[in-house]
């Protein structure tokens, strides 16, 4: 049989080992995680100023120049804030849902002048990465989580959930790395001077997911892909790292995969980047 041939382009294309996920920060005071293949990078959520965004982007090793687009889950100003100002100085767009980008503009808020809207449920390709956009149960106009896909690598995001639904389990089961809300302890919500109103908002059906359902929610959607958990939006008032964290790595080993590993996604600094490689089983 003849022997193929590929072609060096093809090779390249195709073979790169690795991806990396960049979490700037995340919380109630801003949002934005950065993910990179190659020399191209996409932010997810652009929450920080666009002095922080450069700022956490350059400390983190990330070129703010490689920055292809921003990919917005929401309009909460905590995923929102910094995107105007970024996206028009890097002359970037911002990818968002358009009917999210019909509020904005009837609401008079000032939007980047590069706006490419999305249908939730279809895909879009944004610089050679394919992204899906699903909807998630929020509060918001038209809230999203993304499932990104380069080469053979899937990352799952969803952020600002008050519970799984089924696109969301979909989208997020068995990726290489799975970005997740573990936003509150329970105890802790019901025992915290919150008012009542407000209690039932984090805790409701469009709220945020509490530490317990970020970890039943693991055991549905952990595959043996999964290298990575990152847990994020961790509530300041209602939550702690050590806990969130606690749960979730207690669930892992529970589920017989504590080689997976878990970091929880503080609010004031950017994690380390994380390179994800592709494991030989999945080659
Ligand atoms: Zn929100
Ligand atoms: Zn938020």
């Amino acid at each position: 049989m003849k022997k193929e041939q590929r072609k060096p382009g093809f090779f390249y294309q195709t073979m790169a080992e690795t991806i990396e996920l960049i979490a700037l920060g995340s919380g109630s005071r801003g949002n934005s995680l950065a993910v990179r293949y190659g020399d191209q990078t996409l932010l997810v959520d652009a929450g920080f100023s666009c002095r922080e965004l450069k700022r956490r982007l350059t400390v983190s090793g990330v070129d703010p120049g490689s920055v292809r687009a921003v990919l917005l889950t929401h309009e909460h100003s905590d995923h929102l804030s910094g995107c105007r100002v970024f996206c028009d100085q890097c002359g970037i767009p911002l990818y968002l849902s358009g009917r999210v980008a019909d509020r904005l503009s009837r609401d008079g808020a000032s939007l980047p002048s590069r706006l490419c809207e999305f249908e939730p449920g279809n895909h879009c390709d944004v610089a050679g990465f394919s992204v899906a956009p699903f909807p998630v149960q929020h509060d918001a106009v038209d809230p999203v989580g993304f499932e990104v896909r380069r080469g053979d690598f899937r990352i799952g995001i969803a952020s600002d959930l008050g519970k799984m639904n089924a696109a969301a389990c979909r989208h997020l089961t068995d990726c290489d790395a799975l970005v997740l809300e573990s936003n509150y302890d329970p105890e802790m919500l019901r025992n915290s001077e919150r008012q009542y109103y407000l209690k039932r908002r984090i805790s409701g059906r469009f709220g945020h997911l509490d530490n317990q359902s970020a970890a039943a929610a693991l055991r549905e959607l952990v595959g043996r892909r999964t290298r990575v958990v990152l847990y994020v939006h961790i509530s300041s008032e209602c939550n702690t790292y050590e806990l969130a964290h606690r749960s979730g790595k207690q669930t892992l080993v529970e589920m017989g995969r504590p080689d997976v590993q878990l970091f929880v996604v503080p609010q004031q600094d950017p994690l380390p980047p994380l390179t994800i490689r592709r494991c030989d089983a999945d080659m």
